[in-house]
């Protein structure tokens, strides 16, 4: 163990994904698991495989898939929940299980209800358990934040001699301020000394998370839990950019300390993270954000120009957001077109290259040049593209500012036996959208309930594509689902569309 090197546990598919109130799909998950393994994270938090089938067989698919890297699952004290974590990361050739337990009193007294030797009984139980299906077992005392130090190193003694390595002090609810994280880390880790590795794991209630994990570093924590663009729960967890960034621009202060992340992948991972979840980071967030090294200012820009350092502490270039956004169009070639997506960090396979390549001649129809931005998001949904139950053919619409708003849409609908049907119908709605949504409700029967609906310009220009995210609530689950068009219906249609076959998609 390298006393330097500070472990990056990435948790966007965990609790990041809590985040967005809706379940991305496998597919999805996948990609994201993939583009963090080349942006060099070493333990990735893929799920909870108890939570339900979707969850389990999402785990497990990114088990199969990746190399490098360590895959857990999250399993609370329960022998059910730490077999299904044990049986979805079997596949990988580094897993670990992660469990937890409470060990605040009002979690304990109010939400477990019990006393705190049957807790401390418990963490060892379930560690011991744990340990029957991998070799690393890490350990959260969930709420850590609000427990009682003593408590904790009783807990933590008693987990680490049953068989955890690394022990993980949350702070659930985002409640401290950096010094008092520092001394309760530093606690714990002269306590435990090299028995375990101590891992930070913060959330953003009070915009504190970085700052607190940073704190937690000095004080000897040598695992941090992140996410991407700081996704999370409420507030969010700390962004893994901003704690990367910080420990490598500021080794000065923090020490030789370093990281395995591959800076230059950290832009591209933010893009890919944001498209999928329909997330977009503020524009003033750190280092990822729009705005994040735009200079308005004329002293500014002036400054930069002559030396970027003048008000630059990090470059564009450094997180992989190359600052040339070169245009390609209708005369750009096959070549041209799969260098720019290398690029920009894609990597695709000559299957999705080939289907990619024909949506950018099908967009250069439309549109007279196509931007980075847009290759972004034309490739990032045709890598996440699942098999699809129901595509769009025609949609027509009428809106008037007096009278009936209608859409008549036909779909093509796949059948389990690989036939395909067409069908067509059409509805009145309160504006288009809603006309639109109505009529794609009834071809395919369902009955979706929309809970959130934007769409945001790709790039730049009037014929700008469009993005629409939607959040649609089928039966018992949310989920969401993208559209892609120089048409803003369209796109919506399709997003629509998408919604529902990703809900068709985790029934199976
Ligand atoms: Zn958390």
């Amino acid at each position: 163990m390298d006393k330097n090197h500070i472990i990056i546990f990435d948790t966007t598919l965990r609790d990041g994904e809590q985040s967005p109130g809706a379940s991305m799909n496998t597919e999805e998950k996948i990609q994201i698991a993939l583009q963090l393994e080349r942006l060099g994270v070493d333990v990735i938090e893929s799920g909870f495989a108890a939570a339900s089938a979707g969850d389990f067989d999402a785990i497990n698919q990114i088990a199969k898939q990746v190399d490098n890297i360590c895959v857990a699952s999250l399993a609370r004290a329960l022998e059910r929940d730490i077999k299904a974590a044990g049986e979805a990361i079997m596949p990988a050739k580094n897993k670990r299980i992660h469990t937890f337990i409470a060990t605040s009193p009002i979690h304990m007294e109010h939400k477990l209800k019990m006393k705190s030797d049957e807790v401390i009984k418990k963490a060892v139980e379930a560690v011991k358990y744990a340990r029957t299906f991998v070799d690393d077992v890490e350990f959260s005392c969930e709420d850590a934040g609000r427990s009682d130090v003593e408590f904790l190193k009783e807990i933590c003694d008693a987990v680490v001699s049953a068989g955890a390595s690394t022990i993980n002090l949350p702070d659930t609810v985002g409640f401290r301020l950096p010094s008092e994280l520092y001394e309760r880390m530093k606690a714990m880790v002269d306590f435990l000394g090299d028995r375990a590795i101590l891992s930070a794991h913060n959330h953003n209630d009070l915009g504190l998370a970085v700052a607190n994990t940073l704190e937690c570093i000095k004080a000897g924590a040598r695992q941090v839990e992140c996410t991407i663009n700081g996704l999370g729960e409420r507030a969010g967890n700390a962004a893994l950019e901003e704690i990367v960034m910080a420990i490598k621009t500021r080794q000065d202060a923090l020490g030789p300390l370093y990281t395995n992340i591959i800076s230059k992948e950290i832009y591209a991972t933010s893009r890919l993270v944001a498209s999928i979840t329909g997330i977009e980071p503020q524009p003033n967030k750190a280092i990822v954000g729009k705005n994040a090294f735009a200079h308005e200012s004329g002293i500014h820009q002036d400054g930069v120009l002559k030396c970027a350092q003048t008000y630059e502490i990090i470059s564009a270039e450094d997180i992989g957001a190359s600052k040339t956004n070169l245009v390609l169009g209708k005369h750009s070639g096959r070549h041209a077109f799969k260098d720019r997506l290398i690029t920009l960090g894609f990597d695709l396979s000559e299957d999705e290259l080939n289907s990619a390549f024909s949506e950018f001649k099908a967009l250069c129809d439309k549109k007279k040049e196509i931007f980075d931005e847009d290759l972004r998001a034309l490739v990032s949904e045709e890598i996440t593209k699942i098999p699809e139950i129901y595509s769009i053919i025609t949609l027509s619409s009428s809106a008037c500012n007096n009278g009936h708003t209608s859409a008549a849409i036909s779909i093509r609908k796949m059948l389990e036996n690989g036939e395909e049907i067409i069908l067509s119908d059409a509805a009145l709605g309160h504006g288009t959208i809603d006309a639109i949504f109505k009529a794609i409700d009834r071809i395919s029967n369902s009955a979706g309930e929309l809970k959130d609906y934007k769409v945001a310009a790709i790039s730049k220009g009037k014929d700008a594509l469009a993005k629409v995210d939607v959040k649609v609530k089928f039966g018992q689950q949310t989920v969401i689902g993208h559209g892609l068009d120089i048409d803003t219906m369209l796109a919506s249609a399709k997003a629509y569309i998408a919604a529902l076959n990703s809900y068709l998609s985790m029934k199976v």
